[in-house]
């Protein structure tokens, strides 16, 4: 008995050689392949033109899978959807649906923030996938299933049935964000191989410039990104301008100090060309003094550098407070004299903790 495997699972030039060994023509990659991703079908009978022993094989060899949603939650301003997943083995992870609307320069668009593992095994202080802990990385498929289940609702225009009017305009899934639970970069293959497949002009043709990459810093796999030869955006957890304040929020300085991290997103950008966001959630006491502020432009001066400043949501396991809004001002003010840009985030979806570092497969709903 063949053990079915998840279809989802396969790059575009893995199906082509699955296809090719049976001994099927080449160009019958592309009809699956758009099948799969453009019509988003639940089974493989459901694909017309393609020959009866052709979906036959296909039904002996794969399976389709679609993960089942436990449960879900809107937030009170309608802009947030977050969905508890279960996967194959009972375990489980949260995916978050988020509608912005529009700004000075930008449409009205919908960004999904997938996971990449369940739970994660790097416990900074602040984040609820931390304190979880690790169970297991995420595979290719279930990566790609997270974006497909949206995609499902969206081709329903399920959210059309809740948001207000307009909302209502929004159109499509725009930007896929890997800041759900885990660090992308410790799956790192499952992860770039989602990418190219969420990348394909065929399928679900979401271009590299819309998908984002957080990561907590892993040094070497930053270095290996940098030469993948693909324009993703990327995100580097920061969070203080030193070692010492860093080391004690977020574990893995230990082993990559501020020093070799910012050695090696001088060389990606040197590499890539492409502009860093340096992510820095700001914890009352802690990370957000001016003084702060000011070794955080020493460090990033003249870097090809964008700062995102997270007031920090409340996880059930942390006590850290919020910065209040005069002092967020004055850390922006700071860093500003240096010429470094920088964003204030307001997150949504704080009180359904669908919020970045809220999600955790014990949330309740
Ligand atoms: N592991 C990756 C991506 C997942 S976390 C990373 O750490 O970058 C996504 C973002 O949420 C990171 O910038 C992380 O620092 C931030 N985050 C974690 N806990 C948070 C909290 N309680 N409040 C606000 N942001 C948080
Ligand atoms: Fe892991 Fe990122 Fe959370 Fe740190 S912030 S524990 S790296 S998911």
């Amino acid at each position: 008995m063949i053990k079915a495997l998840n279809i989802y699972d396969f790059s575009k030039f893995e199906l082509e050689e699955f296809l090719t060994s049976k001994n099927y023509p080449k160009y019958r990659t592309s009809q699956i392949w758009r099948y799969l991703y453009r019509n988003n079908i639940d089974n493989f009978e459901d694909m017309k033109n393609i020959p009866i022993d052709l979906i036959s094989d296909l039904n002996k060899y794969f399976f389709i899978e679609k993960l089942k949603e436990m449960n879900y939650v809107i937030s009170k301003d309608k802009s947030t959807y977050k969905s508890l997943f279960k996967l194959t083995d009972n375990l489980r992870i949260e995916t978050v649906l988020m509608n912005y609307p529009s700004d000075d320069h930008r449409k009205p668009r919908k960004t999904i923030c997938v996971s990449s593992q369940v739970g994660c095994a790097l416990g900074c202080t602040f984040c609820a996938t931390g304190q979880q802990g690790f169970f297991r990385q995420l595979k290719t498929g279930e990566i790609i299933s997270q974006i497909m289940y949206f995609k499902k609702l969206e081709d329903k225009k399920y959210f059309d049935s809740y948001l207000s009017k307009p909302e209502k305009s929004y159109d499509g899934i725009k930007n896929i964000v890997f800041m759900g639970m885990g660090e992308p970069l410790a799956n790192y293959n499952n992860t770039i191989k989602a990418i190219k497949i969420l990348n394909d002009p065929n399928g679900i043709n979401l271009g590299a410039r819309s998908i984002t990459i957080s990561t907590v810093g892993l040094v070497p796999e930053i270095i290996k990104l940098s030469k993948e030869n693909i324009q993703i955006n990327l995100a580097v957890s920061l969070h203080a301008p030193d070692n010492f304040t860093r080391a004690q929020t977020v574990p893995i300085n230990k082993r990559y100090p501020i020093e070799m991290l910012i050695d090696a997103c001088k060389k990606y950008i040197q590499q890539t060309n492409r502009k860093i966001f340096f992510e820095y959630v700001l914890l009352s006491g802690q990370n957000d003094s001016t003084s702060h502020a000011n070794d955080l432009g020493i460090l990033l001066k003249g870097m090809l550098a964008h700062v995102n400043l997270i007031p920090v949501n409340p996880t059930k396991l942390s006590e850290y407070k919020r910065t209040s809004d005069s002092m967020i001002i004055k850390f922006q003010k700071e860093l500003k004299k240096f010429g470094i840009p920088s964003t204030i985030r307001m997150e949504k979806g704080i009180e359904v903790s669908a919020g970045c570092g809220q999600l955790a497969t014990s949330n309740e709903y």
